[in-house]
């Protein structure tokens, strides 16, 4: 069966892996995200210097065309990122690489990862989210990923905004005060003047914080069942967020949804990743062996 390759393309880098899973990498390597030209050219003479793989699969940050058989496919499309505006990814790997490639969302990578062989094993319907720079969604429904008319986009959910409380405009370039205008990493460094890092002992930064990614997560729980949220990103690594979020998840929920899910196991419920910021290169090597196999996942 021979080895996949994976790539997780970030705003800011790329992580390449080559192996069969998280246990089995025997290649990695990270490159900035510089011009579509040479960044492609990096992973490109990567794969080719320490393969072959006998397919490649490709998790993008986005919005992206991943939608088999469309002339875009393999594109990222309406990207703010300078340069990368439908910029040809994963046709451009595809003809020099020669093998199979998947391309989906950098969420739905990752979220195919975690099933496989992190926090979502044994589950068919739950979500994936991660807080950055800005925030992403993808979700599997039924063990399907959920692509529909394009591909989900969590980060653009719209949040309440008490605007007396917290008068911050948001940094969504297209909506201002959306979920990843009001709770990114970017918007946390826009509000509060500061990083994330740097707001550590800042306790109404987290209270905040944690207060609009549990809005954004009741909605995601209301709309689509998951049996599992897991939540990962840099901005995640923010003293005690995680379980302020899972306490303000059950608080808003207010015991609506009964399940003990959404009670006395929500630290299970809302969870950390299992393959830590590594998801989405690994997840793209489960892509890679599902469109060997010719299956769609
Ligand atoms: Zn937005």
């Amino acid at each position: 069966m021979g080895v996949f390759g994976g790539i997780e393309t970030g705003g800011s880098k790329w992580e390449c892996a080559i192996g069969t899973g998280p246990d089995d990498l025997r290649a990695t390597a990270t490159f900035p995200t510089t011009t579509p030209a040479e960044t492609i050219g990096q992973a490109l003479a990567f794969f080719e210097r320490e393969g072959p793989v006998a397919a490649l699969g490709i998790g993008s940050f986005g919005p992206v065309d991943a939608t088999v058989g469309s002339r875009t496919w393999g594109h990222i499309t309406t990207t703010p990122k300078p340069g990368w505006s439908h910029a040809d990814v994963g046709q451009e790997i595809r003809r020099r690489l020669g093998v199979p490639v998947a391309f989906d969302t950098d969420v739905n990578a990752a979220a195919v990862g975690e099933q496989r062989w992190g926090a979502a094993q044994g589950l068919d319907t739950f979500c994936y989210v991660t807080v950055g720079t800005g925030i992403g969604g993808g979700a599997m429904v039924g063990g399907h990923l959920v692509h529909g008319l394009v591909h989900p986009e969590f980060g653009h959910l719209r949040v309440p905004h008490d605007r007396d409380a917290d008068p911050f405009d948001g940094v969504c370039p297209f909506h201002g005060d959306c979920w990843e205008g009001l709770a990114s990493g970017r918007a946390i460094e826009a509000r509060w003047g500061r990083r994330g890092e740097e707001l550590a002992g800042t306790q109404a930064v987290w209270e905040l914080e944690a207060k609009y990614l549990a809005l954004g997560l009741v909605s995601a729980i209301c709309i689509l069942s998951p049996q599992r949220i897991v939540i990962g990103g840099g901005v995640m690594g923010g003293p005690g967020l995680l379980q302020l979020v899972r306490r303000e998840v059950v608080a808003i929920l207010n015991g609506y949804i009964e399940h003990e899910a959404l009670g006395e196991h929500i630290d299970r419920y809302v969870s950390a990743p299992g393959l830590g910021s590594r998801a989405g290169a690994v997840g793209a090597i489960a892509l890679a062996e599902a469109a060997l196999s010719g299956l769609e996942v």
